[in-house]
């Protein structure tokens, strides 16, 4: 696989640096996803104070791509409101299905344009994303206790 240098180095620091890693002790929604082709697995702590993210915490095992997105959403998700996080996600989204060809919109997914690349790779778009479905299922889950 050929990522661009620059971003694969992001991904990289991300996968050696994470960003909210250690499951905080209290939590909203707490949730449990694995990527079976691959066997990346990450569990996530979300709370909410009213529609705002604000802690957001996860571990996991697996792949460097799927290290490293989780650790670069859980950074750019936190002390989001829902709506503004919900824009982040379909822009993730979007960009997971442009087949290489998507032009990020790097004000909004910051280090997350990292993955551009990774959107050519069908099998690897699973473990791009597995973090980011995790936040969605959390978030779901969080506003039904709240
Ligand atoms: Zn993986």
């Amino acid at each position: 696989m050929q990522l661009d240098n620059l971003y694969q180095e992001v991904i990289l620091d991300h996968y050696k640096h994470p960003e909210n890693k250690g499951l905080a002790a209290s939590y909203d929604a707490q949730v449990h996803h694995i990527n079976p082709s691959c066997g990346d697995e990450i569990t996530l702590n979300l709370t909410l104070q009213g529609d705002k993210v604000s802690a957001i915490s996860w571990d996991g095992v697996g792949c460097s791509i799927s290290q490293a997105s989780v650790s670069i959403m859980s950074s750019l998700m936190l002390n989001k409101n829902l709506e503004q996080a919900q824009i982040i996600l379909d822009d993730f989204m979007l960009l997971m299905q442009s087949k290489g060809i998507g032009a990020p919109d790097e004000a909004i997914l910051e280090d997350a344009v990292a993955f551009a690349g990774v959107s050519q790779y069908p099998a690897r778009i699973k473990c791009a994303l597995l973090g980011w479905m995790a936040f969605k299922d959390a978030s779901v889950q969080a506003q039904k206790k709240n």
